[in-house]
């Protein structure tokens, strides 16, 4: 399944995304809310009380209809190009954030590659929809996006084992690490260059773990205004999703919705000799294969 909440900021409703076999048919989304009133949001008690499950049943096709022709379904769908889309997880309780977990990012970044797993966090109300504006706050000039594959957590994982870490994530989504660079060299910890509101796009979807056969093999790019500056590829993860959920649940309880963003490739535009940061006017769009695709416009913040 392929999860998405839309609506305006801050009351985005629950969906799903419903592509038609028929190429010229748009895709339309169901309003979960309007089908079982008490699925309010993709939030933590979603996830914690069989959320999916549900959401699953809901689709669950008698007999060969199509699933974008069921009679009961009528009123419940909505035009995909009509509305907003926003991150496709309500507010999670935490966003843990891998840095330096490709060896050729680590090599452009400091040449340090670590020997363990370096965690950073983002503020959750960073997070935007997959086609929002990032918005710069005043006087910041030297800001980079960083696209990633990020792990959505569906159960409580407290010291989960390597063999079984898969077993809880509810999906994947593309997250794009958008990173104030001067601030994250001004000081030792990364929070503040990693958290400015509007600095996490996620989405567009949260695509459910039984439709991704291996999240290790997974291309990821990243572009602005249409020039290629990351390309690489899950395969490359220093440490993998199955260590990862392993290494942080031995002392940092996972709760449902919890997003953990696994690293980002070599390309940044800091990188770049001279270096490439985001400026107004720009549109960079990030993809990882089989997720999703993110297109985000670069906005000035209003005085
Ligand atoms: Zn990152």
């Amino acid at each position: 399944m392929k999860l998405i909440r839309f609506g305006t900021p801050g009351e985005e409703r629950p969906g799903v995304w419903l592509e038609s076999a028929e190429p010229e048919a748009k895709p339309m989304l169901l309003d979960i809310r309007a089908m079982a009133f008490d699925i309010e949001d993709y939030n933590e008690h979603f996830f914690a009380h069989f959320g999916l499950e549900r959401v699953a049943n809901l689709l669950r096709e008698p007999g060969r209809q199509p699933l974008r022709e069921r009679s009961e379904w009528r009123g419940k769908l909505v035009p995909a190009e009509d509305v907003r889309l926003g991150p496709p997880i309500a507010r999670p309780g935490k966003i843990i954030c891998l840095g330096k977990n490709y060896a050729a990012h680590a090599r452009e970044f400091d040449a340090k590659i670590p020997e363990s797993p370096i965690l950073f966090s983002k503020a959750p109300t960073a997070l935007i929809g997959p086609a929002d504006p990032i918005i710069l706050p005043e006087g910041v000039t030297q800001v980079d996006g960083e696209v990633e594959l990020a792990v959505v957590i569906g159960k409580t994982a407290r010291r989960v084992a390597k063999s079984d870490a898969l077993n809880y994530v509810a999906g994947y989504s593309v997250l794009n690490d958008v990173t104030d660079r001067e601030a994250q060299r001004a000081a030792s910890q990364w929070f503040r260059g990693k958290s400015p509101d509007t600095f996490c796009p996620l989405g567009p979807f949260l695509v459910t773990r039984d439709e991704i056969l291996d999240p290790h093999r997974l291309q990821l790019t990243s572009s602005i205004n249409g020039r290629r500056f990351q390309d690489g590829n899950t395969a490359d993860l220093i440490f993998n999703i199955p260590f990862l959920i392993a290494f942080i649940s031995a002392t940092i309880t996972l709760q449902p919705g919890d997003v953990l963003a696994t690293g980002t490739p070599a390309g940044i535009g800091s990188a770049h000799t001279p270096p490439v940061y985001l400026q107004s006017g720009d549109h960079i769009e990030c993809t990882v294969e089989s997720i999703g695709r993110q297109n985000n416009s670069v906005v000035k913040v209003m005085p």
